[in-house]
């Protein structure tokens, strides 16, 4: 008999973890607990593996300020989580108290100049001017966008939609802002929300995320109360619920050592699924997940404040009402950025994507406390502490900042790497969002989450429709798993 650890419940369960299941799930984020969640609702026995100490993997929250101060580790902000049809379906959603701010991302230029994306029409329309039409087309085009990619198992629907889409969204990000909009302000907050994905703005296919998140802005860029993990344990309740069981601390290496099992998922990355699975693997697949490519890391930094960020300017109030601010002065500091990190330098003024979230949820710090994160792209696997930068970066938008930090904690793309196996080099997404990978995730297939194991599947951000907390990975796996049915090993 071994014990389980549930997160959800803050409990134990015994349970025999050499049984027969009808599915094992390797890994605990998001994607390993939405295929878990989806197997247990169709009546499956599943059980969850997980190597870390906790549940959850990129939707982890820990209390690494001191008790009662809650931070979250990786992910922060959920625009995918809150209209994620997976977690729709699964009835995810009800379990979460969603906090949605008014302004979905705030853009700071300077001390004195900046740009918010509020979720009303009207304010909106007030803040965009004359690029307003211009940005309602952009949401219009990422909504058909995401109806395509996101119901569909790795390939567009139809070579039609493809068309359709393709001289937009495959454009660069360059290219894309220059004809949509007429406002060099507009043009930099689209980019830097495109520039999420951490690809060059001259790469073909760097618009594409930027059209998906910000299609998001008008549904809106929420935190979850209390933190990520509440997105983790609602999906782990829904597994608990239908008899589920979830072990935490335990590291797959081998196939052999599995339990017996119809199915199994693997929400890691395709490196550690070559490991895992050795020669089982037939080598065209094998050398195929081998050129998976995977992009830069992030060095963030989490700041324990004694007074929110001090933003000026007229744009301070939607600061101060957002869960996610960008810094960049100009188009220019977010290409020289994600230019230096595709050549393998640290960039000298890096852009800067960051968040107060105790400005909209008081629950994560005792009164008088602060927390704010904030990161930026690095190239992949460096163990550079690059927090003077980021916070120079915000003191020049809200001077004063540094005098408001109490503590901090610098986790490098070296660092989250050592954290999570599935962020290689410090790849938040597990894998580039490169035009090959957007089109094709993690290889060429009709089936993309199906390995050409029976009844083994990948299910993590490194397949269609990838990064993100949204759980789509692990849901088309379930649904794909439970289609085919059950295949003799
Ligand atoms: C700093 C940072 C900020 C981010 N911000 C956001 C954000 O604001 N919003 C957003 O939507 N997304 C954000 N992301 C991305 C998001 O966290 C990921 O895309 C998402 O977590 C991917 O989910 P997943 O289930 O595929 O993988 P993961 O969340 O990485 O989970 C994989 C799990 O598998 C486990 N595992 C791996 N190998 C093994 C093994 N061999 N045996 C057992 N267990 C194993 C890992 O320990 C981990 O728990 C951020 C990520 C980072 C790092």
């Amino acid at each position: 008999m071994r014990h389980t650890w549930l997160a959800s419940a803050n409990r134990w369960k015994g349970s025999d973890v050499s049984d027969r299941w009808d599915a094992i799930v390797v890994g605990a984020g998001p994607n390993g607990l939405t295929a878990a969640a989806t197997m247990a609702r169709a009546g499956r026995s599943v059980l969850v593996l997980e190597a870390g100490p906790a549940i959850g993997g990129g939707t982890r929250t820990d209390e690494a300020f001191g008790a009662g101060i809650r931070r979250d580790i990786c992910s922060a902000v959920h625009p995918t989580g809150y209209s994620s049809p997976a977690f729709d379906d699964l009835g995810v959603a009800e379990r979460i108290d969603w906090l949605v701010p008014e302004v979905s991302v705030a853009h700071a230029y300077s001390a004195d100049d900046g740009l918010a994306l509020y979720r009303d029409p009207h304010r909106l329309a007030d803040e965009l001017g004359r690029d307003a039409r211009s940005w309602e087309r952009m949401v219009a085009l990422g909504a058909d966008l995401a109806a395509d990619v996101l119901e569909l198992p790795g390939m567009p629907k139809h070579p039609l939609a493809l068309m359709r889409f393709g001289p937009t969204a495959l454009a660069p990000i360059e290219a894309f802002v220059r004809v949509a909009f007429r406002d060099e302000r507009t043009r930099t907050a689209f980019a830097a929300i495109a520039a999420h994905a951490g690809r060059p703005t001259t790469a073909l296919g760097s618009t594409a995320p930027g059209l998906l998140l910000g299609m998001l802005t008008e549904a809106g860029w929420p935190v979850a109360a209390g933190g990520s993990q509440a997105i983790a344990d609602a999906l782990a309740a829904i597994v608990v619920e239908g008899g589920g069981s979830i072990e935490t601390s335990h590291t797959v290496r081998d196939f052999a050592e599995l339990p017996p099992a119809d199915q199994v998922f693997f929400d890691v990355s395709p490196r550690a699924l070559t490991g895992i699975l050795g020669d089982r693997l037939p080598s065209r697949y094998r050398r195929a997940l081998e050129r998976y490519e995977y992009g830069g890391g992030v060095c963030k930094v989490d700041f324990l404040l004694r007074e929110p960020i001090p933003w000026t300017g007229p744009t301070a109030d939607a600061l101060g009402a957002t869960a996610t601010f960008h810094i960049a002065a100009d188009r220019a500091q977010i290409r020289e950025t994600e230019a230096a990190v595709a050549h393998g330098r640290l960039p000298d003024r890096p852009w800067i994507l960051g968040g107060e979230p105790t400005r909209i949820d008081r629950s994560r710090a005792p009164d008088g406390a602060h927390l704010a994160w904030a990161y930026c792209h690095v190239p992949a696997g460096s163990d550079v502490d690059v927090s003077g930068r980021i916070v120079a970066e915000i003191d020049r938008c809200a001077p004063g900042f540094r005098d408001v930090i109490v503590d901090r904690i610098v986790t490098t793309a070296a660092g989250f790497e050592a954290h999570n196996p599935n962020y290689i080099g410090g790849d938040i997404n597990c894998g580039a969002a490169t035009l090959r990978q957007l089109l094709a995730r993690p290889v060429p297939s009709l089936r993309p989450h199906a390995t050409p194991l029976p009844g083994v599947y990948l299910c993590s951000s490194a397949t269609a429709p990838g990064g993100g907390v949204h759980g789509m990975c692990g849901y088309r796996a379930a649904r794909a798993a439970l289609n085919e049915g059950v295949v003799s090993r």
